[in-house]
């Protein structure tokens, strides 16, 4: 692969690059795929734009690290996603935009699978792409999701040259040396911190195997001697001005998250390059139509005039109104063809223009001519895909395995007796740990209190399950038993009303650290949880916290970022986050730092932080309830325990 540039005077530069036999014209484009599949098209579609490469980012695809399909079946990743063989496919480890994910180590970094944040490891990397034979990868690298401190830029330039150099030397011991080529990956830092990727092309034999360069966004000065490389950059473009000024910078390969955006959004491309002469216009043009839009509704024009796409050569734009509104989703597909055409004709424009050597005042003009953003989106999109979810909240499964219905009639009843000997020996197991108003009774009708306050508090007002509650009374005929009940249901009432008084029974968010130790002084229980807004594992721990505050009303549950409270964090000497700490009646009885007293991994259960709260005594021990389960980590807590002998001393 080499670069034979014909320049502009910005830096825009025309050439061909040599994949496998394949010539790619540059500037070009590669196809952002999201699990192996582009976005609403089925591969013999792919195979008909003629691609020049799809960008496969192996998080999509590991769910469960080594032990996932990509890996433990037979076949390269063509095999895998079904792509032509002449089709070249570039393999990084995370997908364009990735989701934030926790600082990488000395040998891994986070990825965000479908299944939950993952640690992947050079080793697997090297291993992935030895057992995938993609034609061009990007190495492992530490990209950082937020602005670097000064400590960590040199560490991400000596893992970007030593995880390369590891990929360069695995690739040399075996045949993939001359298949796959790989693309070296430039942080995006000031040049005075890139001298060891410098040193490395001025010393290192195994550079001559580098096939290009690839930013994550800024291009770095380069000495002479890199700047014949092809250049690729993973940036995250808003508008196609933007491609237009990277291409300027000297960029010859991106990789468009824009095309599929617009695609979910119902949006039909409609930009050309070079822009259409100014003299027939009055107001700016638009880059895009929002294909929701009502004034389509009788429109029998293509979705742009003069395409000769798949889907203008047939489809007017009235139909693919009428099919959005259906939710059909084939206008998601006639879409994605018209739109992925839309961009090819665009990179071709690009290309001619800066070999007639007009292209910046090209660009010039298409900042003139055309708005600077797409039509907002209605938010009617396609179904979601898990990269687009908030992983940080997914709810424990709580349906009941199905599987043993399906037992014989004898093997049910073993099962069926197993089960209601379980509930008795929880019964007494437990019975000294109970709330001790609630216990002291065996009276329905508190009971009836529990389950109704358990599953109707967050949903219904105060006076409705007040007078859904009393209303139950009335069926007792007893008069004075009924006072009697009706006296005590009124207690415990006025002492929920007090908790929620004080804020209990919800997470808040606290801004200032005086409120913080506020709430230690007003309420006799509180956790709380020093977090930072980019951490991931915060969010982990927010999201437990949340639903043990909904249940353990006895308790305040406040969160506050690290970074407003100064004085306690130093006070309290916090160096790890996320932190959790607890009070009781003022005192500091538990802390909980990181993941270490939790299992150490992000995917450990609700029942295991509530039962850390209980041993410090930060929550109180719920009722028992041999019906119905007050909390949904019931049947954890119930193992956890019978394994840690302390709380029993
Ligand atoms: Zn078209």
């Amino acid at each position: 692969m080499a670069i034979s540039s014909l320049s502009s005077p910005s830096g825009a530069r025309v050439s061909s690059v040599t994949v496998k036999n394949k010539v790619l014209k540059t500037p070009c484009f590669f196809l952002p795929t999201s699990r192996g599949t582009v976005p609403h098209l089925t591969p013999d579609n792919v195979e008909e734009f003629d691609i020049p490469a799809l960008y496969v980012g192996l998080e999509d695809c590991l769910d469960r690290l080594e032990a996932s399909p990509i890996l433990t079946n037979e076949g390269t990743i063509k095999k895998w996603i079904a792509a032509p063989s002449v089709q070249p496919t570039l393999l990084a480890p995370r997908r364009t935009s990735p989701l934030p994910s926790v600082s990488a180590g000395q040998s891994h970094i986070n990825i965000v699978t479908a299944s939950g944040a993952k640690k992947l490891t050079n080793d697997l990397y090297i291993k992935a792409v030895l057992k995938l034979c993609p034609e061009l990868v990007i190495p492992l690298n530490d990209t950082p999701t937020s602005p670097p401190g000064v400590k960590r830029k040199p560490k991400i330039v000596e893992r970007s040259v030593n995880w390369t150099t590891e990929l360069l030397l695995a690739l040399k011991a075996t045949d993939a040396f001359n298949t796959t080529k790989v693309f070296f990956p430039v942080p995006d830092l000031d040049t005075q911190y890139l001298t060891p990727i410098f040193q490395f092309f001025q010393e290192n034999q195994l550079a001559n195997n580098i096939a290009g360069l690839a930013f994550s966004n800024n291009v770095n000065p380069l000495p002479a001697d890199l700047v014949g490389l092809p250049r690729l950059s993973i940036q995250k473009f808003e508008s196609p001005l933007e491609i237009l000024k990277c291409i300027q910078r000297g960029i010859d390969i991106i990789v468009p998250d824009m095309i599929t955006q617009a695609t979910d959004a119902g949006v039909a491309l409609t930009f050309s390059f070079p822009p259409p002469s100014k003299d027939v216009l009055n107001s700016k043009i638009e880059l895009g139509l929002d294909m929701w839009d009502e004034r389509f509704a009788t429109d029998m024009e293509p979705l742009q005039s003069g395409c000769v796409c798949k889907t203008c050569r047939r489809y007017k734009r009235a139909y693919v109104r009428h099919l959005l509104q259906a939710r059909e989703l084939v206008a998601w597909i006639l879409l994605q063809l018209h739109n992925v055409y839309a961009f090819t004709a665009f990179f071709q424009g690009i290309r001619a223009s800066i070999q007639e050597g007009n292209f910046d005042e090209d660009v010039r003009k298409f900042e003139e001519i055309y708005m600077t953003s797409f039509p907002a989106s209605h938010g009617f999109g396609p179904r979601k895909r898990g990269y687009q979810m908030d992983l940080t909240n997914v709810q424990p499964v709580e349906n009941k395995p199905a599987w043993i219905s399906m037992k014989s009639p004898l093997e049910k009843e073993i099962a069926n007796e197993y089960e209601a000997l379980k509930v008795t020996e929880r019964k007494e197991d437990t019975q000294d740990y109970n709330e001790p108003e609630l216990h002291n009774s065996n009276d329905p009708t508190v009971d009836l209190y529990a389950d109704t306050y358990a599953t109707q508090a967050a949903t219904e007002s105060d006076s409705e399950l007040e007078d859904a509650l009393f209303s139950q009374l009335d069926e007792f005929d007893d008069t004075a038993y009924r006072e009697q009940r009706l006296e005590m249901l009124k207690k415990e009432f006025a002492r929920v009303e007090a908790a929620k008084e004080k804020g209990h029974m919800q997470f808040l968010t606290v801004e200032n650290e005086r409120e913080v130790m506020d709430f230690t002084l007003s309420s006799k229980k509180v956790v709380i949880h020093f977090y930072h807004p980019d951490f991931i594992r915060c969010k982990i721990i927010d999201s437990h916290l949340e639903k043990i505050a909904k249940v353990h009303w006895e308790t305040k549950f406040i969160r506050i970022e690290a970074a407003n409270a100064p004085f306690l964090v130093v006070k309290l000497g916090l160096k790890v986050l996320p932190a959790v700490l607890c009070y009781v009646n003022s005192q500091l009885v538990d802390k909980i730092i990181g993941f270490a007293d939790l299992g150490n991994k992000d995917d450990f259960e609700t029942s295991l932080l509530e039962f850390r709260l209980l041993k410090s005594s930060a929550i109180d021990r719920l009722k028992e309830e041999s019906s119905s389960n007050k909390s949904i980590y019931h049947d954890e807590l119930q193992n956890n325990q019978s394994d840690d002998s302390d709380f029993f001393e």
